[in-house]
């Protein structure tokens, strides 16, 4: 069952994977989805500062590799400029799989045949109404069903957070038990691996 939220601003982001890191363990892998720009790095510094890393968190897009000490090591990557898997192996990216770390990963097609069978999927879109510069929906698509339980976890404290934080007059529903919210029709839940 795949899960979408609505996010108005790089903080609840930031809410959003902070309330997914108390579920971590060691081995974990995240891949996150997404254009330039969409949010993957927010999302990241988000988990991490809620892993206990208190460097700030940048982008390892030309370094490709940053690993940061929180309750465990935290190794983020950035896989997005790179297109064929040979470039992702010759980055060493197979002894990345530490199984002592949280592995999180901006993607790249390249790196898909890489992941371990189960993973969390993340994936980070604009909002397509082009008014809205500072809203995006977050699509989290367990590869597994620890990341099933995971993710509802996350929800319960996200969406607690995310209400708390709104105007109690406008409050929308942030959460959908979908892959996004305009593609609820013709997704199939039953389906999803
Ligand atoms: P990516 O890593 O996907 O290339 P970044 O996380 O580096 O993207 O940048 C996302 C940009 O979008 C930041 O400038 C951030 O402030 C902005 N932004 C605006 N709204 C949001 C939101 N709801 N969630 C995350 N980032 C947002
Ligand atoms: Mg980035």
């Amino acid at each position: 069952m795949a899960l979408s939220v609505i996010t108005m601003s790089p903080e609840e982001t930031r809410i959003v994977s902070a309330a997914l890191a108390p579920t971590l363990l060691p081995g974990d892998v995240i891949s996150l989805a997404g254009d330039l720009g969409a949010g993957k790095t927010v999302f990241v510094q988000g988990l991490a500062a809620a892993l206990g890393v208190e460097e700030r968190i940048t982008s390892p897009t030309f370094t490709l590799i940053h690993e940061y000490e929180g309750r465990f090591p935290v190794v983020h990557v950035d896989v997005y400029r790179l297109d064929s898997i040979q470039e992702v192996l010759d980055l060493g990216f197979e002894e990345l799989l530490d199984p002592s770390a949280v592995l999180l990963v901006e993607w790249g097609e390249a790196v898909m045949p890489l992941l371990p069978r189960r993973y969390l999927e993340v994936s980070i879109r604009r909002s397509p109404d082009v008014e809205m510069d500072d809203e995006r929906v977050i699509s989290f698509h367990p590869r597994g069903p620890e990341w099933g339980h995971k993710l509802d976890a996350m929800r319960m404290t996200a969406e607690a957070l995310l209400n708390a934080m709104s105007d109690p007059d406008t409050l929308l529903p942030r959460f959908v038990d979908a892959p996004n919210p305009q593609a609820r029709d013709d997704s199939d839940p039953g389906t999803e691996t």
